[in-house]
């Protein structure tokens, strides 16, 4: 965006100054295009008034040479008139020219804008002059004359030393001409008076002085406008263009590239690591960093679309088949340029627009979508938003746009898992496990939604919704006097930090009179490795209410032991990852033993998940795990279908 070449008010030098006040300088095209703008505007007007006035002398002369019969034929009446009728066919043709351009309907005639006005310019002076010396030889006042020149400077509003040149070319031929061509009847020369040269000159003076005051009026607006528009489309940090700017031209660019057969892709870029660098450097050192890479894309891809949007993200919307070449070789100029830092890098992400009609910003969401899921993978340096992605992307759309509807329509249910006693291969309770039942995609499971609300940090909503669906439910078995089976809930980390999870549990057991000894809380062993005092701390909460808290998925994260150190839990359920191939492997008996044995001297019960074959029952039950969980026994399914299996005596209750 730079404008180096109009003028700069704030360094004046001599000759600066002196280009300033006479005009020789370059301007920005958005800055000729008001001007021109300007000159045509006024000539809409201006031709409008010469028309009516044109016809008006016209009728007059009708009068004069028809009526009277002083002219025989249309011909020599044309001969009398005819510059009149120039004029105004000439002033009817800027007119409709002036319309048009003014309703944008001119795109490639709006730089003939000048050439026509000068040839009016021209034409009004040549009938001013003939008019005036005819009036000037009869000792009459050069009004005409006069008047055109005011006209038509009005409608020329140029550079000042167009102007300047103009005005002297125009005003001093007229004397030339008046001095040399003026004869009276007797064909004595005519001479201007100098009481009528000394009016002459300072009309012209003053003339002059008008013009270069419009023009510079003009010029100023413009230029204000200019530098308006351009900080609006513009970076200020690093001087690339803006979102604003790239929405501007995405959509013509995107049509003309297809209309080319080529392929627009929107590319985004992130700098990994750009915090670190930061931190090492500091606010100003990053800012040195992104303008480097600003100008690295810039060239990278030369006169395509670009901005940067936020922090360390910039945006380019390409056409050009070696996009891949051209990223790759931004990244190796990037590193080149920051060589001692190692750990920088940049990854990008890309979205395909399939028409011109896509709005930039949905596009670059997809694209920084696509780059978030390949955030840790090393090999990946462009990642595309492709179909697979879509339909992610869309369901992760739809989740965050329906939570708040499928929890008040109650799409969102607790499915119950039984849970069965090791040594008696009884009913002894369920864990309630999320399901979204919804109307447009079906049934959705907790992998589907559950991290994706996690994080967007909304998942405690769902769980408020879960517990009391559960706790409902007990109390709607206890009215009906039916066998309430303990459950346990699901607790995430975020529950925690984005409710008073206690409270709200405890509000619901009060709400709905339940005890709490049919409740237990799990926690998932990978949540206790952060926040660990603020998590501590609702353990103990928990426990003073009188809830157990069962540690969840032990074994399958990197703290199980810490964890075992530092928090009290009534079970540790173990994760189903050790009966995953578990027949023919000796050491996974080994483990599970040993983990049972650890939890009673611990003083903690066991349940063992993921049970799924007689074969891990046996063992499991001979090595004195407590309680058992699987497919083995029963997949997660719905209160009713729970309540009918304990009815029809499928399910024995201990
Ligand atoms: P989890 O708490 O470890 O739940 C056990 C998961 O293992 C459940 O998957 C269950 O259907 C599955 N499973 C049970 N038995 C077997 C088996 O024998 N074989 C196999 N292959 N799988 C079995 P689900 O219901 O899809 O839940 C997945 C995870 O989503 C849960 O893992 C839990 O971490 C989370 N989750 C589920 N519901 C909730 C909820 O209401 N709130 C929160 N915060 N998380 C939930
Ligand atoms: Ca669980
Ligand atoms: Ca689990």
């Amino acid at each position: 965006m730079g404008n180096r070449n109009s003028y700069n008010s704030e360094k004046r030098s001599i000759w600066g100054w002196i280009q300033y006040v006479t005009g020789f300088y370059k301007n920005p095209p958005y800055i000729e295009d008001r001007l021109r703008e300007a000159d045509v505007r006024s000539a809409m007007y201006l031709t409008v008034s010469i028309i009516g006035m044109e016809i008006w002398l016209l009728i007059r002369y009708v009068n004069k040479y028809v009526v009277t019969g002083m002219c025989e034929t249309v011909g020599e009446f044309f001969h009398y008139t005819y510059s009149y009728w120039i004029l105004l066919l000439a002033s009817l043709i800027l007119f409709i020219y002036s319309v048009l351009y003014m309703r944008g309907k001119l795109n490639y005639m709006k730089r003939f804008s000048r050439p026509i006005i000068f040839l009016f310019f021209s034409l009004g002076i040549y009938f001013g002059i003939s008019t005036s010396l005819n009036d000037f030889s009869k000792g009459r006042m050069i009004t005409c004359f006069l008047s055109m020149i005011m006209y038509v400077t009005f409608i020329f509003v140029v550079r000042p030393y167009i102007s300047l040149l103009l005005m002297a070319v125009s005003g001093v031929g007229f004397i030339l001409i008046c001095n040399n061509f003026a004869f009276d009847r007797e064909g004595n020369r005519v001479v201007m008076g100098s009481g009528d040269l000394v009016n002459y000159i300072t009309f012209f003076l003053s003339l002059t002085v008008l013009t270069l005051t419009i023009y510079f009026q003009r010029y100023g607006d413009a230029q204000k406008a200019y530098k308006l528009e351009t900080a609006a489309i513009t970076d200020a940090l690093t001087g690339a263009p803006n979102m604003t700017d790239l929405s501007n031209k995405s959509e013509e660019y995107i049509r003309k590239s297809l209309a080319e057969n080529t392929n627009p892709v929107f590319l985004i870029f992130n700098i990994v690591n750009f915090q670190t660098y930061n931190d090492r450097f500091g606010y100003s050192g990053g800012n040195k960093l992104l303008k480097n890479m600003s100008v690295i894309i810039r060239n990278g891809f030369y006169g395509d679309p670009f901005a940067r949007q936020l922090a360390d993200k910039f945006i380019v919307l390409t056409n050009k088949e070696d996009y891949v070449e051209r990223v790759e070789r931004i990244r190796e100029n990037f590193k080149n340029a920051f060589a001692s830092e190692t750990y920088l890098d940049i990854k990008v992400g890309s979205y395909r627009p399939a028409n011109s009609e896509v709005e930039p910003r949905h596009a670059v969401d997809r694209a920084r979508y696509a780059m978030g899921l390949m955030k840790n993978r090393e090999d990946v340096l462009i990642a595309e938003y492709d179909d697979a992605l879509r339909r992610n992307y869309e369901l992760r759309q739809h989740i965050l746009n329906n939570l708040d509807t499928a929890i008040k329509e109650g799409y969102i249910k607790a499915y119950y898992q039984p849970v069965v006693d090791a040594r008696t291969g009884l009913l002894c309770g369920c864990e309630a496990l999320a399901r979204w039942i919804d109307p447009e995609l079906g049934f959705l499971s907790p992998g589907q939604f559950i991290p994706i609300l996690e994080e967007s940090r909304q998942i405690h909503k769902l769980d408020r919704k879960v517990y009391e669906n559960v706790i409902s439910n007990m109390r709607e078995s206890l009215n009906n006097n039916v066998p309430v089976l303990p459950a346990s809930l699901n607790f995430s980390r975020l529950d925690f930090e984005l409710m008073d999870a206690v409270e709200e549990l405890e509000k619901l057991v009060n709400k709905y009179n339940i005890s709490k000894k049919l409740l237990h809380v799990e926690i998932t062993e990978s949540a206790l490795t952060e926040n660990e005092e603020g998590l501590q701390k609702a353990v103990d909460t928990l426990h003073e209410k009188g809830y157990e808290v069962w540690l969840d998925d032990f074994g399958s994260g990197y703290s199980s032991m810490n964890v075992l150190k530092d928090f009290d839990f009534d079970m540790l359920k173990i994760d189903m990852v050790f009966l995953k191939n578990f027949s023919g492997n000796q050491n996974s008996r080994r483990i599970i033993k040993a983990i049972i044995n650890l939890a009673n001297e611990l003083g903690m019960q066991t349940l063992t998940e993921g049970v799924e074959t007689g074969e891990a029952v046996d063992f499991l039950r001979e090595a004195g795990c407590d309680r058992l969980q699987g497919y083995f026994y029963g997949k997660p399914q719905t209160y009713e279908e729970i309540l009918e299996k304990i009815n029809d005596g499928t399910y024995k209750l201990a």
